[in-house]
């Protein structure tokens, strides 16, 4: 059988690779910190991003190299793309490293975000606070994730500074956060789910639900901006395009190229799971249509939730997931499950 090589040993890669393993795959997984995933993949290569002789030698062990994070160095790509197939690919990585290059992406096809302004050191901000107005939230360009990395501004007074390159974004007054889960595969089908709405906390997300209760027409147009930005990038695999509804429609917060928390709940509503869909793509396989089949509540196990773990294992409905992560510090995703509603 084949081989497919996962950059990124969390849980995302964890599930791809149980996905990989159920279509007959093994998974070599390259992680540098502690992995999650490797107690489940065929192989696990823990080196960091610049050892060129480890990359080489995992690259050389797999047949096509996907990612369940985005952030890995643009020299390692370039040394690991020399050797195999990346999917999806290198432009759209570039894309979407930086939120300043995805936002102009967005614009540049035509899609609705937030206002923003580059700031690129410290001396930009009152500017660009003068521009946009309060309030706002100012975001490293590079490496946020989960709120990460981000200030809020209530009033033009305040003067933080995350300090590296970021974006000055003004503050969407949305109604509801939705997330389409869309999937391209090698031939260009494309095949997206149900969209979720969202509830965050903190800046995690705490809960997806599907159906999410909004209008069938604006439902449409969430997958078919998806549509569009997986066209536009010629990508191939799984994508998480995260919306904010608002009176005016949809505006586009933002992308993750790979499987995405919010697609979690297809593992119990859906035939074919984003994690299965992923694999499908790079692999070359045909997708699943997408159809959903149950309506479900997907609910992030964080931190300190790991004690409600009795309770939850006693209930009918819910599909359990855990990340075999150990120790359940704050903020720390350790599972998450699934409810049929
Ligand atoms: P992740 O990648 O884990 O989804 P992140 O660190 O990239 O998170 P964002 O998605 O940019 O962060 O923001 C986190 C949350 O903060 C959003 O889901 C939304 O609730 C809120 N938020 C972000 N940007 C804006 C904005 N411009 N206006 C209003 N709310 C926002
Ligand atoms: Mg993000
Ligand atoms: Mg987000």
């Amino acid at each position: 059988g084949s081989t497919i090589g996962i950059l990124g040993g969390g849980q995302l890669g964890r599930m791809l690779a149980v996905a990989a393993s159920r279509l007959g795959y093994r998974s070599h997984i390259y992680e540098p910190a502690a992995a999650p995933a490797g107690d489940v993949a065929y192989a696990v290569t823990n080196a960091p991003y610049e050892d060129a002789a480890a990359l080489r030698a995992f690259a050389e062990s797999v047949d096509v190299i996907t990612y369940e994070f985005e952030n890995v160095p643009t020299s390692a790509l370039d040394l690991l793309e020399s050797i195999r197939p990346i999917r999806p690919n290198r432009r759209t990585l570039a894309v979407s490293q930086d939120r300043l290059t995805e936002k102009d992406f967005l614009a540049g096809i035509g899609l609705r975000t937030a206002p923003y302004r580059n700031v690129e050191t410290e001396a930009d901000l009152p500017a660009a606070l003068a521009d946009l107005g309060v309030p706002a939230i100012l975001k490293t360009r590079r490496m946020g994730y989960d709120g990460k990395g981000q200030i809020r501004f209530n009033d033009a007074g305040g003067r933080d500074w995350t300090g590296a390159p970021s974006v000055l974004e003004g503050f969407v007054d949305f109604s509801a956060e939705i997330s389409v889960i869309v999937a391209r595969g090698a031939d260009g089908q494309v095949a997206a789910y149900d969209p979720g709405l969202n509830l965050h906390r903190d800046g995690i997300l705490r809960r997806t639900t599907v159906p999410c209760g909004l209008p069938q027409s604006l439902l449409t147009d969430a997958v078919l901006i998806a549509a569009r930005i997986v066209n536009a990038l010629d990508y191939v695999g799984v994508m998480g395009v995260e919306l904010f509804v608002t009176p005016q429609g949809l505006v586009v917060n933002e992308i993750a190229p790979r499987v995405h928390n919010s697609g979690h709940w297809t593992q119990a509503g859906c035939a074919v799971d984003q994690f299965e869909q992923h694999i499908r793509a790079v692999a070359g396989l045909p997708l699943g249509d997408g159809q959903r089949y149950a309506d479900v509540e997907m609910e992030n196990l964080i931190g300190e939730d790991m004690a409600r773990l009795p309770e939850l294992l006693r209930q009918p409905r819910a599909q359990i997931h855990l990340y075999g992560k150990g120790e359940a510090r704050p903020g720390r995703k350790m599972g998450h499950v699934n409810r049929l509603l």
